[in-house]
């Protein structure tokens, strides 16, 4: 059995709050999908604004690989002909070879939202479906509500997925649109309409009850044979079934092939690609791919997994491109350390001297206000300076941060810095939001034509915290900054008397580790 994968990032993700795609971006992810594996991807809707239109007339040059250009848009409005109908003509224009149509199959929509009469809803069905594939295109029809239509009025949802098959859709698309349907209810409904269509049956879940994925796998269970989603479950309100998840769980789970098994091993990738690309933050317990899916703490557990990883993990980390990460701090002593050096490729004994320094410094620095457990690429330097497996990429000379407000204006914040790189003395100034926004500016800019990869990198978190509060202004600070990239989240630490000095050390190990990962 084979499921085949219908991405709507491009136009359910962009709904998404926060989420807003340039035409550029909607490219690139596009490229990546079709890299990926997926069968469909929906574009956007042609006919609502003129940005999809540029979309599909750009990649109509850009020959994708594996996956088909989807073009998406509404049944004709009522008592119009087909062909008259706007959003119809605009989708002609886009030259998409697959045609998503949504249609009203809840009775209650029809007549209340459509005010339209039941008969005229299923004419509008028949007309657009065959309008379209009498040219010659491949037509999917999604049946909008379809499980609160069937539960308000099952003889009149069935007629609306039988029309839109007479007329020639090559799939029929059940669509939770509100969300709010429980699992075993998809399973029942799913099953009783895979018995009563010929044609391909598919899935497209959102996820205001939390079981968009479950939902959707259990679909497939009941006969349907595609899935659509969005990368990363991205969408309004509580956003649409996660794609990610749903081809892991597909592959490694109930055994059903999507995308090529050589493929699987991109979805941590795809995932923070699609996050960066739209300026959202990874989440950190994304299951499969999420920087903390695979991470352990404690004592007894991380032996545990250090003696059998099925132990304490239901799949290989690597076969979806994930890696285990071992939570660093005091209680987890030499063990942790040792297994933290083993993923590093660093070997380590139990009682080799060189265990024994660096939990020494390790216990000093974590005194000091230094949390390692959230800050796993300060570790991972720490340690590689401890194997001498670390060489400078840059010696500060000195920076200055000036923070000025005059009168009732707004506050500026510049920052000049002096930089060694590669023997060459750089010198330069950087305004910014704030003195650590103009710092990182400032670093970034001295830097960037001798590591040019930097400018893929940028902050996407900022945390301070005051440790010892009862020393009122002198107390330390700890700061977290979380840094991404197309590839991955890291986080590095500082600790210091002085918030800009913490930021600092914190943003130093940023772009070392960036720059010593993109080394090797
Ligand atoms: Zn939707």
């Amino acid at each position: 059995m084979k499921v085949q994968i219908y991405d709507t990032t491009l136009r359910d993700g962009a709904q998404g709050e926060g989420i807003s795609y340039s035409v550029m971006d909607k490219v690139r992810i596009a490229k990546e999908l079709d890299r990926l594996g997926i069968h469909y991807i929906e574009g956007g809707w042609p006919g609502s604004n003129p940005k999809d239109m540029e979309f599909y007339l750009r990649m109509n040059k850009s020959r994708l690989k594996n996956t088909k250009l989807v073009a998406f848009g509404s049944t004709r409005r009522p008592k119009i002909e087909a062909a008259h109908d706007a959003n119809l003509k605009a989708i002609l224009k886009s030259q998409a070879q697959t045609v998503t149509i949504f249609g009203k199959t809840w009775d209650l929509h029809v007549v209340e939202v459509l005010k339209t009469t039941l008969d005229e809803n299923l004419n509008m069905i028949r007309d657009t479906v065959s309008f379209l594939t009498g040219r010659g295109l491949n037509v999917f029809y999604d049946a909008e509500h379809f499980f609160d239509a069937y539960r308000a009025n099952k003889e009149y949802a069935i007629k609306c997925v039988l029309a839109a098959q007479e007329a020639g859709a090559k799939a029929v698309v059940l669509c939770d649109t509100n969300g709010g349907t429980i699992t075993s209810e998809i399973l029942r409904v799913t099953g009783e309409i895979r018995r009563q269509i010929r044609v391909s049956l598919g899935i497209h879940c959102h996820n205001d009850t939390g079981l968009a994925v479950a939902n959707s796998l259990a679909a497939v269970e009941a006969g349907a044979d595609m899935v659509q989603g969005t990368i990363n479950g991205y969408g309004e309100r509580c956003g649409n079934a996660d794609l990610i998840p749903i081809i892991a769980n597909l592959k490694l789970k109930l055994n059903v092939d999507c995308i090529d098994d050589n493929k699987l091993k991109e979805l941590t990738h795809v995932s923070h690609f699609v996050s960066e690309v739209s300026n959202m933050k990874q989440r950190n317990d994304q299951p499969y791919v999420g920087s903390s899916a695979f991470a352990h703490k404690g004592g007894v557990h991380i032996n545990a997994v250090m003696k059998t990883p099925k132990s304490y993990e239901h799949v290989d980390p690597g076969l979806v491109g994930n890696r285990r990460k071992i939570l660093v701090s005091e209680l987890v002593g030499k063990t942790g350390i040792m297994l933290r050096a083993k993923d590093l490729e660093m070997d380590l004994g139990k009682e080799d001297a060189k265990t024994k320094k660096i939990l020494k410094l390790l216990q000093k620095l974590e005194n000091e206000g230094f949390h390692f457990e959230a800050a796993e690429a300060s570790f991972e330097l720490l340690m590689k300076k401890a194997f001498k497996k670390y060489k400078r990429f840059f010696e500060l000379e000195g920076f200055r941060v000036v923070v000025e407000k005059i009168s009732n204006k707004k506050v500026t914040s510049e920052a000049i810095i002096k930089l060694k790189v590669r023997g060459i003395k750089e010198h330069t100034a950087a305004e910014g939001d704030g003195p650590v926004n103009a710092l990182d500016n400032a670093v970034r800019k001295a830097l960037k034509d001798f590591y040019p990869t930097l400018s893929k990198m940028h902050l996407s978190d900022f945390k301070v915290r005051v440790l010892n509060e009862k020393a009122g202004t002198a107390a330390r600070v700890r700061v977290l900054i979380q840094s991404q990239d197309e590839a991955d989240t890291w986080s590095t630490i500082g600790v210091s008397e002085n918030i800009i000095e913490a930021s600092w050390q914190a943003l130093v190990d940023s772009i070392e580790y960036k720059l010593l990962k993109d080394q090797s």
